[in-house]
């Protein structure tokens, strides 16, 4: 690490998706600002390398104080108790450009590291006005001000990474970051948000970012479960992304999904559940060849007994197919081809199809014989 840049390694994924919100909002461009996106470095190691720049070339009163896309924090939203008064808002944008001058002085129970302004600094707005210390204190802790995030799931969020305690301390960087992460989120529904979390910030990036194109825009009927979803979005990575899913595929991959019930009071009470492929499936299904081969089947059907590892029946399908495609098109059993295909092309070509099942199932056995 130079002294020039700041590497962020990833952490629990409501940090993650902060990172990744960060790398997606750069892309958008703002006025008078020097090409921030250049000064963020996705690594092929699975880090973020952030040049200390960024944060003076932002033109943050235009990205999140007067914006009126959806980072835009001052009194909105979730980050409602984020900015409370006009002064703050003078305060927020000089904290934001101060945070190139970070130094780990403290630890944080988000991203594990705490990068803290300097002490100066941090006398420097204190002895400004009033609120500017009440600002500070009010971010130090996980706590309230984080609440609207998170909802009452703060209670709940703790577990792994926060040793149960409430009140975690939070550096100043990762309160800049979390400003990020619900653009990370896909909304599947209406209360419904997910996000892909790895060990990889590369992988999350695209894996999100494949998401937000496949399902951004679907309603509830035509989502898919959580398993499909996943399992789509690393097919997709592996046959679009140059870079293989390599080391990452041995790690967990998983779907956080933060969604809202309502409690028998009648309010709505959020939750979290996270939801992950066996690390043998995505092994399967990343690589190149099968996930070309399940890519153009294009059939759920077909996906969800490989995600089932009951290969076998890839076989008696393909023979049941052969076996119909010797009859005439209106003796062929019309319901069985139904129900195991969505598309057309697939119910047509029976014999072509049949090929498509056999060569998917050989690169499988190849490929558990290669491991
Ligand atoms: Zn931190």
């Amino acid at each position: 690490m130079s002294e020039n840049t700041i590497t962020l390694y990833p952490s629990n994924w409501l940090y993650n998706a902060g990172v990744v919100g960060l790398l997606n909002n750069l892309e958008n461009n703002y006025p008078n600002e020097n090409s921030p996106k250049n000064l963020a470095q996705i690594c092929e190691d699975g880090t973020v390398i952030i040049d200390r720049n960024i944060f003076k070339n932002l033109n943050t009163k235009a990205r999140f104080i007067e914006g009126v896309d959806k980072i835009s924090i001052y009194r909105k939203g979730m980050y409602r108790n984020f900015l409370t008064t006009e002064d703050e808002k003078k305060l927020f944008i000089d904290f934001v450009k101060s945070l190139g001058s970070v130094e780990n002085r403290d630890n944080c129970g988000l991203c594990n590291y705490g990068y803290y302004l300097p002490l100066g600094k941090v006398n420097e707005i204190n002895n400004g006005q009033r609120s500017n210390k009440k600002f500070l204190n009010r971010i130090k802790e996980f706590n309230f001000v984080h609440n609207t995030i998170m909802g009452p799931t703060v209670d709940k969020f703790p577990n792994a990474f926060w040793n149960n305690k409430r009140g975690t301390k939070i550096c100043h960087l990762c309160n800049f970051l979390i400003l990020h992460h619900h653009i990370a989120l896909t909304s599947l529904a209406f209360y419904e948000d997910i996000f892909i979390n790895a060990l990889s910030f590369k992988v999350m990036y695209e894996l999100n970012k494949l998401i937000i194109e496949t399902y951004g825009n679907m309603n509830r009927e035509e989502a898919k479960n959580k398993r499909e979803i996943l399992a789509t979005s690393v097919i997709e990575y592996s046959r679009k992304i140059k870079s293989t899913l390599g080391i990452w595929t041995g790690m967990n991959i998983e779907i956080v999904s933060k969604y809202k019930v309502k409690n028998e009071k009648g309010q709505w009470d959020d939750r979290i559940e996270y939801f992950s492929l066996p690390s043998d499936v995505i092994k399967i299904i990343s690589d190149r060849g099968i996930a070309s081969a399940l890519s153009e089947l294009g059939e759920f059907r077909i996906l969800n007994i490989v995600l089932n590892r009951k290969y076998s029946d890839l076989i008696e399908i393909a023979y049941k197919l052969l076996r119909e495609s010797t009859k005439d098109f209106d003796k062929r059993n019309k319901r069985l081809i139904d129900n195991l295909f969505y598309r057309w092309d697939n119910r047509k070509n029976l014999t072509q199809t049949a090929n498509k099942i056999l060569l998917l199932y050989t690169l499988i056995e190849e490929k558990i014989k290669r491991s």
